[in-house]
C-alpha cells in the first residue's frame, strides 16, 4: 500500500513509496517481498527521497537490548530498530562507558554498521563483536564477526558484497569494563580527568552547537566523503 515517506527521513521531503513494510519482529522479514526494488530504512537520517520511490520500503523497527556481563566487559545484543543515541545514553547511565564519543549520532543501531558510524576519534567498529543479518537469498539469519564486516572509513561489507543482500537484524557490541577515554579531539582536550558522563555531555553540547536537530530543521548531517 502506498505510504508517505515524509516522516520517515530527516530531510522530510514529500514523497511516497509503493509498498511499506513496518518490521516490528524479525520473522516478518520471511513474508516480505524482496522481488522488486526495495530500500531498507532505519530512521532515514542518511537517506533522502527526492521523489516518489517506485518500490518497497522496509522500515526496521525491531526493539530489544540484552546485556550479558562477561569477565572483562559487557556484551550488548541490540535489535536493529533501537535508536542509537538512546542506546548510548542507557550505557552511560548504567556504568557501561565506551560509546560516549558517539552520542547524538542520529539513526538506528541497525544502520550503524553500514557506514561504520564515527565521531570525535571513535568508530563503531571498535566495539563490534558481531552483526546479525537476514540473508535475503536464503531467508536465514547469518552472523558476521567484526573482521568479516570489512569496516573502513564510513564503509563496510554492507555497502559492497552484501548491498541489497542483507537486512541487519541485531548488533553485538562489547564494551570493556576498563574504560579507555578518547579525548584527543577538539573540545574534549579541555577536559581534565573527566568521567564518562562528562565526556557524553560535552559531546552533546558540541554537537548541538554545530548541527541543527533534524526534528527542528530538516537536514541529513555532514558529507563524509569527497564525491570525487
Ligand atoms: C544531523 C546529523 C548528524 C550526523 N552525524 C553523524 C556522525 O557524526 N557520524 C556518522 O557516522 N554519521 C552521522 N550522520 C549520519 C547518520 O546518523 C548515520 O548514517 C546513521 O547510521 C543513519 O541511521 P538511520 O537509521 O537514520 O539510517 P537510514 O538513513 O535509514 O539508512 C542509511 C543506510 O543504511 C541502510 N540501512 C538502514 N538500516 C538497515 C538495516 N537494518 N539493515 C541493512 N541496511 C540498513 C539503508 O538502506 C541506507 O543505505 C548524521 C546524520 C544527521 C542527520
Amino acid at each position: 500500500m502506498a505510504q508517505s515517506l515524509q516522516s520517515f527521513h530527516t530531510f522530510s521531503l514529500p514523497s511516497q513509496c509503493q509498498h511499506f513494510y513496518q518490521i516490528d519482529e524479525v520473522n516478518q522479514l520471511l513474508s516480505t517481498d524482496f522481488s522488486g526494488p526495495f530500500c531498507i530504512l532505519g530512521e532515514g537520517s542518511n537517506t533522502v527521497f527526492l521523489s516518489d520511490y517506485q518500490g518497497s520500503v522496509i522500515h526496521m523497527n525491531t526493539k530489544g537490548i540484552d546485556i550479558e556481563q562477561q569477565n572483562d566487559g559487557f556484551l550488548l545484543h541490540i535489535a536493529a530498530g533501537e535508536n542509537w543515541h538512546q542506546l548510548v545514553a542507557m550505557t552511560i547511565a548504567n556504568d557501561m562507558p565506551g560509546l560516549e564519543n558517539l552520542a547524538l549520532i542520529p539513526g538506528t543501531v541497525g544502520a550503524a554498521p553500514v557506514q561504520n558510524i564515527g565521531a570525535y576519534g571513535v568508530e563503531l567498529e571498535k566495539f563490534v563483536s558481531y552483526v546479525d543479518y537476514f540473508d535475503i537469498a536464503t531467508k536465514t539469519i547469518k552472523r558476521l564477526t567484526k573482521g568479516e564486516c570489512q569496516f573502513g572509513y564510513r564503509d563496510s561489507i554492507f555497502k559492497h558484497a552484501l548491498k541489497n543482500q542483507a537486512v541487519i537484524t541485531q548488533v553485538g557490541l562489547l564494551l570493556p569494563k576498563k574504560w579507555q577515554p578518547v579525548l584527543s579531539y577538539g573540545p574534549l582536550q579541555q577536559l581534565s580527568e573527566p568521567s564518562p558522563q562528562q565526556v557524553f555531555e560535552q559531546i552533546i553540547t558540541t554537537r548541538n552547537s554545530k548541527l541543527p536537530n533534524p526534528s527542528e530543521l530538516a537536514n541529513a548531517g555532514s558529507f563524509f566523503k569527497n564525491p570525487v
